[in-house]
């Protein structure tokens, strides 16, 4: 299967796409992940992006995907995968639509992780508290959900265009979601009417 986890920061996509990766043996590419790791080892690609990360703006879109297109061509990518942080804005998305349609290998489904605001700001400010990631602090996260509604949500209607967007209720435990996400899976093997 080939799927984008699609929703704000702190919905909980990073926990449930690698646990459907898991789950359907296919690879999590999480874009933040890779360009964590990139920044971590002082790379062209991760002194490029910092300024960008630091402040929670998007890094450009070039960069994004180039790095994608190179992560896409890897063999473990060559049966699905589960994009997670990516596509964040539209040109993102019509480049993705554009290499995978290349490829003959178009995206299976969207989901999105619905959340209300007031539980991301409680979630994402515990996260800054327990990993000490730099782009969790309140000004941060403040302009990251400002980059998402600007840039990132107008992927929904992209997306429900395409008849590609499923919801997933993001509220609840883990263990909850993962079901979730996981009967909408099935629902789209099982070929249910798309939305
Ligand atoms: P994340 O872990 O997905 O929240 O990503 C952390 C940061 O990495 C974001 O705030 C952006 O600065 C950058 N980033 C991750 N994915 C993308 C993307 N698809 N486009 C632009 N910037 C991204």
């Amino acid at each position: 299967m080939r799927l984008v986890l699609f929703g704000p920061p702190g919905a909980g996509k990073g926990t449930q796409a690698s646990r459907l990766a898991e789950v359907l043996k296919i690879p999590h590419i999480a874009t933040g992940d890779i360009l964590r790791a990139n920044v971590a080892d002082g790379t062209p690609l991760g002194r490029e992006a910092k300024a960008f990360m630091d402040r929670g703006d998007l890094v450009p879109d070039d960069v994004i995907n180039r790095m994608i297109a190179t992560r896409l061509d890897a063999d473990d990518a060559a049966d699905g995968f589960i994009l997670d942080g990516y596509p964040r804005t539209v040109p993102q998305a019509l480049e993705l639509e554009g290499s995978l349609r290349d490829r003959g290998t178009p995206l299976d489904a969207v989901l999105r992780f619905v959340i209300a605001e007031e539980e991301l700001i409680r979630r994402v400010s515990g996260r800054a508290q327990e990993e000490g990631r730099s782009d969790d602090s309140a000004d941060v996260l403040r302009n990251r959900l400002q980059e998402y509604r600007s840039k990132t949500v107008p992927l929904e209607s992209f997306y429900a265009e395409r008849r590609l967007l499923r919801d997933v209720d993001a509220l609840g435990d883990i263990d909850e979601v993962t079901r979730r996400a996981q009967a909408t899976l099935d629902g789209l093997r099982s070929g249910d009417a798309w939305r």
